[in-house]
């Protein structure tokens, strides 16, 4: 072994959890400006968001001893790698600069980094990829943090080998994130399928550096309830992760290396929107009704089973809009009817008779699924999308079909269609849902035909909405596509956020003219687009007879609160 190795591989055999965190340097404040989706304020460390294949998800794992020795495996296999690297290393560049693959092989044999992982495998019953990912980011840290600049520079080594083990455990296939502690995403993007596999309790806050206002992934921080910036002017290579960020909403504002005058203002600013919050509390178990008796129903708008947790929480009297489609996102296979079923009788028990319209499948446009095969599209807003793939692959709609009519028989469950823009699409869908429902007869299996209705996003459907409205129960009104199909604007493209414009009149006309049509007809019309939830708009909605709200589920008290204050009766 070269002489000078000696000091690298000492440190790291003698125990590297053992050497203390230097204090690091004062750092320069920064401030970055972005384009704010939800108002609200926190302050924490940061981390960059990797694209997807370049990271590791964490997975529950049953027999730990399986997992150790795929994990040995690897190290094998890795070892075998870096002498074969090393060979190539000297031929090539000479022995002194081919040494670093020798220190990553000493690195691959340390007991304390081995150890480290086994036991995060056992104790945590985690696959090896994400042991082994966050052994080498913990014993990183640690490098980073050492005063001496030879000792620092190998925080970056062991990265790499550890990356080098987790991409010989999973070929690079898993696919995911993983944070150990609540932090500020900064992304350079991120699209709907990776927001939906993010561990949602370790986010403090969403920045991205592209993005539209608009986007799926901006919906997404909404409904989580967190700060989010999108189209900020930070540059991706001058953060790490770790420095603490102050998100503000309210501004569109990101602080790094904040110094201590600039963390007290935010914390107060952090205390007195939790106060705001406190005082809106006295709100829950209180009715949605207008000060002269008006009800309106006001619903919240969920991804998954999992954010059932905010609609309790926030006394939300049902759901108004369960996006089905984030079942089918981030994975390499479509659910199951099985696993479909579950999740919707989740949904229709947790929420104890309320009622719960999941909405079918809308993907397509910026929501893919490798395995759909969807092509790229050179208009994809305007392409093969929701109720359209539904109608052309009848195999994938029949499974959802078939699991909600399954789960409509345990609860208040309603079926709603996106993307509707004729009465021959329903009629389609009318006959699927009876074919389906012959099919369940005939197996013996318990089911029920719910409440069914459709949404109304294009300018298509408004037009009809009087030939539509006796096909259907109900309809509701999806604003964000509404607006982007109505006003010609992409809503994910960026650039164009300054003229979307949610309250053109064309669109406060056309919902007018929905309600209208629907009232006409006996049926009850709600907004479970963002515009639903525009504050500004509540009293223009009750008045205009719009008889339910879907909401992301940190807005249903403010809106109750308005709509209490309103009367129906001008
Ligand atoms: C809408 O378009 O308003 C809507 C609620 O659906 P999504 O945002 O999921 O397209
Ligand atoms: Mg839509």
């Amino acid at each position: 072994m070269s002489r000078w190795l000696l000091p690298v591989w000492n440190s790291f055999s003698n125990g590297i959890c053992r050497i203390e965190r230097v204090s690091q340097k004062e750092k320069k404040v920064q401030y970055f400006k972005g384009k704010s989706v939800y108002k609200g304020v926190t302050m924490g460390p940061v981390v960059v968001y990797k694209k997807q294949g370049e990271q590791v998800k964490r997975k529950a794992i049953e027999n730990p001893e399986a997992e150790i020795l795929r994990l040995r495996q690897a190290l094998e296999m890795s070892k075998l790698q870096l002498d074969a690297l090393y060979e190539k290393a000297v031929t090539e560049v000479g022995e002194a600069s081919a040494a670093i693959f020798e220190v990553h092989k000493m690195m691959l044999e340390d007991e304390d980094y081995l150890e480290a992982a086994i036991n995060m495998i056992r104790t945590e019953c985690v696959n090896a990829e994400y042991a082994v990912t966050m052994t080498g980011n913990n014993f990183s840290q640690m490098f980073s943090s050492m005063a001496d600049e030879y000792m620092k520079a190998r925080a970056a080594d062991v990265i790499d080998v550890s990356s080098r083990l987790a991409r010989n455990l999973c070929g690079q296939r898993e696919q995911g994130t993983f944070m150990e502690r609540p932090s500020v995403i900064v992304a350079d993007d991120l699209s709907p399928s990776e927001t939906v596999q993010l561990d949602k309790k370790k986010i403090l806050a969403f920045v991205t550096v592209h993005g539209s206002t608009n986007s799926h992934t901006a919906i997404l921080a909404r409904m989580m309830n967190i700060p989010a910036l999108v189209s900020t002017d930070v540059q991706m290579e001058q953060l790490q992760d770790g420095m603490i960020a102050i998100v503000d909403g309210f501004e569109g504002t990101m602080i790094l290396n904040p110094d201590a005058s600039t963390c007290a203002k935010a914390q107060k600013r952090i205390r007195e929107e939790e106060e705001k919050v406190a005082l809106l509390q006295e709100l829950k178990g209180k009715d949605s009704v207008t000060s002269d008796g008006h009800k309106v129903m006001l619903y919240a708008n969920i991804g998954n089973v999992g954010d059932i947790g905010y609609v309790l929480e926030n006394d939300a009297e049902g759901i108004g809009l369960f996006r089905s489609e984030f079942l089918y996102l981030g994975r390499e296979d479509a659910p199951s009817e099985e696993e479909q079923f579950e999740a919707y009788k989740q949904a229709a028990r947790m929420m104890a008779g309320k009622k719960v319209i999941i909405r079918t499948l809308d993907i397509g446009a910026d929501k893919q699924a490798d395995y759909l095969g969807l092509q790229q599209e050179e208009n994809p807003a305007l392409g093969y999308r929701a109720i359209r793939i539904c109608l052309k692959q009848p195999d994938i709609f029949k499974t959802q079909l078939r699991a909600l009519l399954r789960a409509a028989f345990y609860g208040n469950i309603s079926i709603m269609y996106p993307m509707i823009i004729s009465t021959s699409e329903v009629q389609r869908i009318q006959a699927m849902i009876e074919d389906v429902r012959q099919e369940l007869e005939e197996q013996g299996i318990q089911y029920k035909v719910p409440e069914q209705g459709i949404m109304i996003e294009t300018p298509a459907a408004v037009m009809i909405s009087d030939k539509l409205a006796p096909m259907v129960d109900f309809f509701s009104i999806g604003t964000n596509d509404l607006t982007q199909y109505t006003l010609a604007i992409d809503r994910q493209n960026a650039k164009l956020d300054d003229f979307y414009d949610p309250h053109h009149e064309s669109i406060l006309r056309m919902i007018r003219m929905v309600v209208e049509n629907g009232h006409r007809h006996g049926k009850w019309v709600g907004i479970c687009g963002e515009l639903g939830a525009d504050a500004g708009l509540t009293e223009e909605f009750v008045r205009m007879g719009v008889d339910e709200l879907s909401v992301a589920p940190s807005m249903i008290l403010k809106l109750r609160k308005i709509i209490r204050e309103t009367r129906f009766k001008a």
